[in-house]
């Protein structure tokens, strides 16, 4: 007898759908076509910087055909006054080096910019022979430092978006598509 039911993560009523599963795949495929035309005779390596990006590199790699290598970044942003220095903690540093590599940084969301200005610099340092940016969200109206984001899935508003990778105090990040939560306790 089942005693505990639980309500779908898929179909929860505190979450508005903002962009559908097929709308991202779609765009997505578009994304892969244009990077594996840039990149054609180069040596890719996509960086992915977890958790958040997780989902999103997994379904671009199979829309790049193109031979590449990933490797994976963690960080963990400030709190409380230092946050606005940009100053972020790497958790878990890159496998190997950058050195003559093309770089391709995916993130999940661009919002203030602190993040990946932090991360552009201190690649730019490891002698990479480029790096550009793929990011899946980008919210332009928060933004609080320049960064150059060679590829961009969806401008979304000010709000605060989930699923898809994108997490709320870790959950969510199976949803296909994006959300926002629409209650306070989610
Ligand atoms: P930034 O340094 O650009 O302010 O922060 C980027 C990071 O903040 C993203 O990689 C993401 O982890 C988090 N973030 C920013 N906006 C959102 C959002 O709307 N939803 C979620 N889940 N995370 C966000």
């Amino acid at each position: 007898m089942i005693t505990d039911i639980q309500p779908s993560e898929f179909n929860n009523p505190s979450l508005e759908i903002l962009i559908s599963a097929e709308k991202l795949q779609m765009r997505i495929q578009e994304l892969g076509a244009q990077i594996t035309r840039d990149y054609v005779g180069k040596d890719l390596l996509l960086v992915c910087v977890l958790k958040g990006a997780c989902i999103f590199l997994s379904d671009l790699i199979r829309n790049i055909d193109l031979p590449l290598s990933l490797d994976f970044i963690a960080v963990s942003s400030y709190g409380g006054a230092s946050k606005s220095s940009g100053e972020v903690r790497i958790l878990k540093d890159l496998d190997a080096s950058l050195k003559g590599k093309d770089v391709l940084v995916v993130e999940d969301i661009v919002d203030t910019g602190l993040t990946l200005n932090y991360l552009l610099d201190i690649f730019h340092r490891r002698e990479a022979n480029s790096v550009s940016v793929v990011a899946f969200l980008d919210k332009p109206s928060r933004r609080v430092r320049q960064v150059d984001v060679a590829y961009i899935g969806f401008e979304i508003p000010n709000a605060f978006v989930v699923g898809y990778g994108l997490d709320y105090a870790e959950r969510y990040r199976n949803l296909p598509f994006v959300g926002v939560v629409k209650t306070e306790n989610p």
